[in-house]
This record gives C-alpha cells, structure tokens and sequence, in this order.
C-alpha cells in the first residue's frame, strides 16, 4: 500500500506518459497524413489529427496545439483520458496492416503539454456582444460551452457546486491516466485565454435560483452531468464499509493517501467505472474479485480496460448476482448466486448459491439522473431520464435552456461532453442572433 506521494507516483505509473522530442518526431514520422483521415472521423470533436501530426513533425508545437484547441478545449486531458484504442487509434489504417496505430493521444498531449507549460496565447477573447450566458456546472461539457460562447463574445458565469473546476475529469479519471495537476492546469490555462467568471461552491437547484439566472442572463446552459451512485435495494447497502463507486472514486482522487480501503475488496459491477474502482484498490495493495451479473463478454466495459485491471491481478467473477449484504456493523461476507441469459433474460439458477468474503464492498451500479433540476418549468426528460435536447442546437424544451454532455448522453465520454459543450455554444449563439446554425 503506498503510504507517500512518491510510492503512489510509482503504484500509479501513467498509462500513456508524456513523449520527449525525439519520440514525438519518430512517431510523428510515421503518420501517412491520409487523405479523408478515418482517425478524424471517429473523434468526436474531429480534430484534424493529420495536420497536428505534421506540425509536431515540424517543429512547430504551438501550431499543432492551436489545431487542436480549436476542435477541442480540452485536448491535453482528451490526449490522456480518451478510449484512443476504440475512437481515433482504433481507426487508424496501421491496423488494417497489422502495424501498431500512431500514438495519437501520446503526440496530441505532446503538444498541448508545450503550450500549457509556456502560457502560449492561441486565442483571445473576442470583443463583448453584451449578451451575457449562465452556465450551470464547470466539468467538461460547461467549460467547453463556456471557452466557445467567450470566442463568440459573450460574457460567460459559470456557477458549481464543488469548490474545484473539472467535473468528473477531475474527479472521476484514473490517477494512473492524468494526474489531478495536469486537469487542473489546463483549466486555468484556458481560463487565462477566455476569461470566463467561475463561482465555486455554488449550486443552482431551486426554482427561485434557476428564476434569477433566467432574469440576469440571455440563456442558461446545463452542464450538470449525472449524479450519485444507483444504489441497488439489496440490504445491507448501508452498513459501513459499502460505498457507490463514484463516491469512492472521488474521495480516493482527493485524498489519495488517506483512504483506505479493505484487504478482500468486492467491486460489483461490470462497466468502466467498475474496472477503474477495481483497478485502483489493486494498486493500493487489496486482493480484489469484481463480480458481474452477466458474461464477460455482455459487460459494458471495454476490453482494454479489463485487460488492465488483470494485469494488476484483480479477478472476476461472471454470471453471478448479489443477493445479500452480510454482516453486523460492517459487511463480512457477500452471498451471491450462479446466472445464465437466456432469449437475451438473465435468469438465476436455483441452488447455485455461493458466498464470497468481503472486507469492503464497492457498487458500481451505474449514476442516478439529476432530476431534481426538474424544477425548471417546461424542461423535459426522456424515458431514462436524459435532458430532452434539439441534436442540432442543444437547446432545450425549454427555449431559454441548453444543454450537453453527461446530463444529456446519459453518461459517455470527457470528449463527447467537449463537443456537446461547444455545440451547445454554438446554439445558443444562433439562437440569440435568430440565425440558422
Ligand atoms: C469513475 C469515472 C471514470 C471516468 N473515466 C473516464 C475516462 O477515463 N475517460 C473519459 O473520457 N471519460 C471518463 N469518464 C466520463 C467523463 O468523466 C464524463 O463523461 C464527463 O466528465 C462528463 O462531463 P460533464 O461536463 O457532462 O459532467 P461532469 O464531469 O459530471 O461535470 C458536471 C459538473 O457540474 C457540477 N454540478 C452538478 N449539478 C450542479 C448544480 N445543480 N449547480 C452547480 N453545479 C452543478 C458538478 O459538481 C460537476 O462539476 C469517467 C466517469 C466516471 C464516473
Ligand atoms: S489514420 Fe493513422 S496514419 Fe492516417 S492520418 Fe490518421 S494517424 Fe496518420
């Protein structure tokens, strides 16, 4: 178990660390500069990856880093945290040939990395249009939406509810991914640029609130993501060493070396958070099982991220469901038991019954819409809870609210909200000058 900043450093080694210059110019050497690049097709801000590449090649990093942070603002964190192997690598034609992909993500933080560290000026906020827009949550989605709205002219607040900027980028990403200083200083470097206002420990959520913002600002953007963690009805849930995994995952990315977690880890779950929940506890030491209702290959989780958390000697369990929580003050035991699908059904097999020891159980059973937001008048929501939202625009059903990112993709990716954000920007932008997007 790591007990100082520098064990944690070395438990917690980067998965994609930063490239000095000769790597970056060897790597860069590779790229095939393809014409209709599939890479660009498959980011979701569509970076021109191709033309960054041949920058980086050519020494000129303040360029590249420039074609990047006009797709997307926040390319140094994409570069690190982004499921590169399925989005721009995993399009990449090297693998058609068998070739191991260009290390987009890797050369894209190369760049970004550069003009962080050197404060270089890409943009400049554009001269007031005296519209003025709220945005209500400072993690990806909002600050995209708020990096945009200032290039267009607007006077941008940004109002949140934790005390730090980031979101769920900062507080959700696996330390071993982007470390909390990078997330940190990328934000600061672009509010540097853009000059947006943030209001921290501010949250927006009665009616009264959201009634002022709609008096004091043109339009009002959404960036609130989802919220805590669905916990399941099974007892036992609130016995002491059971926590939701976005909550564990927080506290442990704010105090790293003050939680502690038990020597029998049990991570339920079978999606990307369950694998960074599961991975995490393994690299402070604990023996951790994950269990999951259904086969290895039904789980939501990429592969890579499985992969991952084997290679930190976690173990999994398939086809089992958790029926009781056992224990007295604290959970000692799990009894699950034995499923199968079928006709697409999960079904448990009668006396398949088995228990599991457990000196800390972690759920990771999906996030909870926000739907306490609903107090907003004529702002609607689809059948699983999601912001209802033009795809075009963002706007809302209410017109003088848009929105993006998790709150509206029901939980994806830091680049989708980045896109969504700006998207959003743009919508409002339209709407506002009543022109066509
Ligand atoms: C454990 C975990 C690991 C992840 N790892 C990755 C990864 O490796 N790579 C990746 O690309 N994506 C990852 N994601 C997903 C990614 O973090 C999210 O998709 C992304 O952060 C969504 O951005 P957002 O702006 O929509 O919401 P969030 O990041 O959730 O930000 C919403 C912000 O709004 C604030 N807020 C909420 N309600 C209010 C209110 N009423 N008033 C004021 N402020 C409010 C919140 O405090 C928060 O700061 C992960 C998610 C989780 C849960
Ligand atoms: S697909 Fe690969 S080789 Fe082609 S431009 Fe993109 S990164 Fe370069």
């Amino acid at each position: 178990m790591p007990t100082t900043p520098k064990e944690f450093t070395e438990n917690f080694e980067q998965l994609k660390p930063l490239m000095d210059a000769n790597m970056a110019y060897y790597e860069s050497s590779r790229c095939l500069f393809c014409y209709d690049a599939p890479c660009i097709k498959a980011c979701p801000t569509s970076i021109d990856i191709p033309l960054f590449i041949k920058q980086i090649n050519t020494e000129n990093l303040t360029g590249a880093a420039k074609t990047i942070y006009s797709s997307n603002f926040f390319g140094h964190t994409c570069g690190k945290v982004c499921p590169t192997e399925v989005l721009c690598e995993g399009a990449c034609v090297y693998n058609e040939q068998g070739v191991k992909p260009i290390e987009i993500g890797r050369l894209q933080s190369h760049a970004t990395t550069a003009a962080i560290k050197n404060s270089k000026q890409l943009f400049k906020k554009s001269e007031s249009n005296n519209h003025k827009v709220a945005v209500v949550g400072a993690g990806p989605s909002g600050l995209s939406c708020a990096c945009e709205l200032s290039l267009l002219g607007y006077e941008v607040d940004i109002f949140e509810t934790n005390s730090k900027p980031g979101g769920l980028a900062l507080n959700g990403t696996a330390p071993y991914k982007i470390t909390n200083d990078e997330v940190i200083e990328e934000i600061d470097y672009l509010q540097d640029q853009f000059g947006f206002n943030v209001v921290y420990n501010k949250r927006i959520d009665t009616s009264r609130e959201f009634k002022n913002l709609e008096e004091k600002y043109d339009a009002i953007f959404l960036g609130i993501g989802l919220g805590k963690t669905n916990i399941p009805s099974t007892e036992g849930t609130d016995l002491e060493n059971c926590i939701g995994a976005t909550e564990f995952i927080e506290d442990f990315k704010m105090n790293p070396l003050q939680v502690k977690v038990g020597k029998k880890v049990v991570v339920i779950g079978g999606g990307n958070t369950a694998m960074d929940a599961a991975s995490e506890c393994a690299r402070i030491g604990a023996d951790v099982t994950l269990i999951y209702r259904r086969s290895k290959e039904e789980m939501g989780a990429y592969e890579f991220e499985y992969d991952l958390i084997k290679s930190v000697g976690a173990k999994a369990i398939f086809n089992a469901n958790l029926k009781e929580i056992r224990g007295g003050f604290l959970v000692e035991e799990l009894l699950c038991i034995r499923t199968q699908s079928k006709n697409g059904k999960l079904e448990e097999l009668e006396n398949s019954e088995f228990s599991v020891p457990c000196d800390f159980l972690i759920l990771a059973t999906g996030q909870e819409k926000q739907t306490d937001i609903l107090e907003i008048p004529l702002l609607e929501y689809d059948s699983k809870g999601r912001i209802k939202i033009d795809s075009k625009t963002m706007q809302c059903s209410n017109g003088k609210y848009f929105a993006g990112g998790d709150a509206v993709n029901g939980g994806a990716e830091v680049v989708n909200a980045c896109a969504e954000g700006k998207q959003a920007a743009q919508g409002i932008d339209s709407f506002l000058k009543n022109k066509e997007i």
